[in-house]
């Protein structure tokens, strides 16, 4: 889904907006050579063009003459040529100058032959040289400096910002596209609450935007203008949503009481509360809109069967929809494991069922003769009708956009109840950015009796000393999970590495006793695969990432990853969430390499030191100290382009009042400042909010 997800189109956008919106093509001297280098930076309007913003500017200091005290900086200075070097097949072409105090300087120049230097730096001629001086062991020097006549053309600009760039597009050129796109941002009206204004003395949003591209600040303000567009869509979408009737749903415990009584262990406290909260809810004659977050582990699905066993009861059908069809398969049978004896259907429906017994199941479906699907997207095809669906469970919410939600709660004639369920643990300020239109419930609570999983760090070189003790553990009756690394690059290298792997340790411990799944397996292959391993047929799982989310294996109580430190925090964290599911002492070893940056050195730290999901996510956010966190590779959802995960915890809370605020005492953003916030949804593309509120 791309990042864009509120986009409806563009009938709507204000005017005032439409110079901004234009392609880049509108743009001097742009042709279609140069739409395709922009498009390769994602830029394709002028307004792409005015939010790329520079990465750093160079501060260049305008000289007569050089000394050891400007060494560091970049410069400006008429230099004359007094000598050429030619320089071996090795060494660079130096050019001996002087400037007009007497001090020497060496240019240097690689790949640049003496011919050039002569019709560029003749000798006795005195040139404008730009670039940064250094030393180099008792000289001075400016390696590959731009070389300008003294009278010709105008100097450089002594402030330039440095873009990022791409091949054919020089940074003057950028700086000349980057300039021309700021000339159509227009003055807005102010949609910022005149108190936040106040309080950090923020100019205005086109002035903002120019100081941004000056790196002289305003960023801040950019950052919390598009939260504050973030969290207003996020409001209408709620406000939309609870708007709709729903229908109140109360069980009468027919089901559920049963199922309690037959479980073999009590309810967890946090998962007795986070119930109440969701048939709370759905008592209600008004949608849910709940996310449930709970650690790896915590119990989430029974929370989830509870909910549509309430469901159920009050006379409606339930659906819970999986991110892969590897999951909707293992839901399916953990539901009807959990509830067998109940007099309830649960069904399977993936995209692989064809033909007369899917025509079947559909019939079934729409007649009211099943009361739980699970399954895939493929769950809310138009082909698929419910004969009245009530709750719809989505599990691992992160992987399905606010836009799909939205289409979720417009499905059905009575839009369902929705519970979002997700093992992600989140820091509190991404969670709002993310589903901020939800209600929040959170299992923070392990099942009694659970062992913290040991985490050990050893180093790759020992992968000797690893396999043996895997040897060990499978002889045992252990079995265990060997997780590839990612490589950098692409899937086919991943797949190389988890087969060469696979194919080692078959040799080792038997070719019968390891299985292998990566991602360019055929789903029913990966399934089959998977299976001999849930029956414990296989010992050892190698595997690309594909384990990633929700397998459940509790005899399983080893998990290998290589090459740990390249992957990220929260996904290390889900990995080693497989193991630990049962009463078994669980172990997880990372394997590391040995040139091991300062970071990924903490961030192995943190793992061996903590089990806690909520405490990895806070840390993995100062570690990183920018976005992909938590699977935003996967969704492309909520891409911001100016709130850094530092700036989204400083602001979003306040942006959320702010759009509050906006909300409520605007009663919908009729009011003055209420037009300039749709202004703002536009400009940052979340027009679905106003298109909700204009169809509302
Ligand atoms: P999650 O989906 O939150 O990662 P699961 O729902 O898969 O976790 O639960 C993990 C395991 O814990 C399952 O085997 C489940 O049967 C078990 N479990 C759930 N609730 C409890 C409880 N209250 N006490 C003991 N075990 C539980
Ligand atoms: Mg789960």
């Amino acid at each position: 889904m791309p990042a864009r997800c509120y986009h409806t189109g563009h009938n709507m956008r204000p005017a005032i907006l439409n110079p901004l919106f234009a392609e880049v093509a509108a743009l001097k001297g742009v042709g279609s050579a140069q739409v395709r280098q922009l498009a390769r930076l994602k830029i394709e309007r002028a307004v792409d063009l005015a939010f790329h913003l520079p990465t750093m500017v160079i501060d260049r200091l305008a000289l007569d003459r050089v000394d050891e005290t400007m060494v560091g900086r970049p410069i400006v200075v008429p230099l004359t040529p007094a000598r050429h070097d030619r320089g071996g097949p090795r060494s660079p072409l130096r050019v001996a100058a002087v400037d007009r105090g007497g001090q020497w300087v060496d240019l240097t120049f690689f790949g640049q032959s003496a011919t050039w230097a002569q019709t560029k730096l003749p000798i006795g001629v005195e040139k404008r040289i730009v670039g940064k001086l250094d030393r180099y062991g008792q000289k001075l020097q400016i390696a590959h400096p731009e070389v300008m006549a003294m009278d010709g053309a105008a100097p450089p600009p002594l402030r330039e910002p440095v873009y990022p760039l791409t091949e054919g597009v020089t940074n003057r050129r950028m700086t000349q596209l980057v300039t021309e796109a700021l000339a159509r941002v227009p003055t807005l009206a102010e949609w910022i609450e005149p108190s936040v204004l106040a309080k950090y003395d923020w100019p205005g949003f086109a002035e903002a935007l120019k100081a941004a591209h000056r790196c002289e600040g305003g960023r801040d303000r950019l950052a919390y203008d598009e939260l504050l567009a973030n969290q207003l869509a996020l409001l209408l979408v709620r406000m939309d949503t609870r708007a709709r009737r729903g229908r109140a749903l109360a069980g009468d415990g027919r089901l559920v009481d049963p199922l309690r009584a037959g479980l073999p262990w009590a309810l967890t406290a946090a998962q007795t509360r986070v119930i109440g909260e969701i048939t709370g809810d759905m008592a209600q004659n008004q949608p849910m809109l709940r996310l449930l977050q709970g650690d790896v582990g915590s119990g989430k699905t029974l929370v989830g069967l509870i909910a549509m066993l309430t469901a159920v009861e009050a006379g409606t059908q339930a659906a819970l929809l999986a991110p892969t069809e590897i999951l909707a398969r293992q839901h399916h049978a953990t539901l009807t494991k959990m509830a067998a004896g109940l007099p309830v259907r649960i069904e399977l429906l993936t995209g692989r069922d064809k033909g007369k017994a899917r025509e079947a199941l559909l019939a079934d479906l729409a007649e009211g003769r099943i009361d739980i699907l699970v399954g895939t997207h493929a769950i809310f095809q138009d082909a698929v009708t419910y004969h009245d669906l009530g709750l719809v469970v989505v599990d691992e919410q992160h992987r399905f956009g606010v836009a799909q939600r939205l289409m979720l709660a417009q499905k059905g004639r009575v839009p369902p109840h929705v519970l979002a369920m997700t093992a992600t643990p989140i820091p509190r300020s991404l969670a709002l950015t993310r589903f901020g239109e939800m209600d929040q419930s959170q299992i923070d609570e392990r099942p009694p009796g659970r062992q913290p999983i040991e985490t050990r760090v050893t180093a790759q070189a020992r992968v000797e000393d690893v396999i043996a003790g895997l040897a060990r553990h499978v002889e045992n009756g252990g079995q265990a999970y060997w997780v590839c690394p990612l490589v950098d690059g692409t899937e086919d290298e991943d797949e190389a590495a988890a087969t060469t792997r696979a194919a080692f340790l078959k040799v080792r411990l038997g070719a019968d006793k390891v299985g292998l799944v990566h991602g360019k397996m055929k789903a029913p292959d990966k399934d089959a695969v998977m299976a001999e391993f849930a029956a414990g047929r296989l010992a050892v799982l190698v595997a690309t990432t594909v384990i990633e989310v929700g397998v459940d294996v509790p005899n399983a109580t080893l998990m290998i990853i290589e090459a740990a430190e390249r992957f990220g925090l929260a996904q290390l964290h889900q990995l080693r969430g497989r193991v630990g599911r049962g009463s078994g002492h669980s172990v997880c070893l990372l394997l590391r390499g040995d040139e091991l940056s300062e970071t990924a050195r903490s961030r192995l730290k943190l793992m061996r030191e903590t089990n806690d999901g909520f405490r990895i996510a806070e840390e993995d956010l100062k570690l990183r100290g920018s976005g992909e966190i938590l699977g935003t590779r996967q969704s492309g959802e909520e891409a911001f382009r100016f709130a850094d995960p530092e700036r989204v915890q400083t602001f979003v809370a306040m942006a959320r009042d702010d759009a509050r605020l906006l909300i409520d005492r605007d009663g919908g953003l009729d009011g003055a400042r209420g037009q300039a916030a749709r202004v703002l949804l536009y400009l940052f593309e979340r027009d679905a909010g106003v298109a909700l509120l204009r169809s509302g």
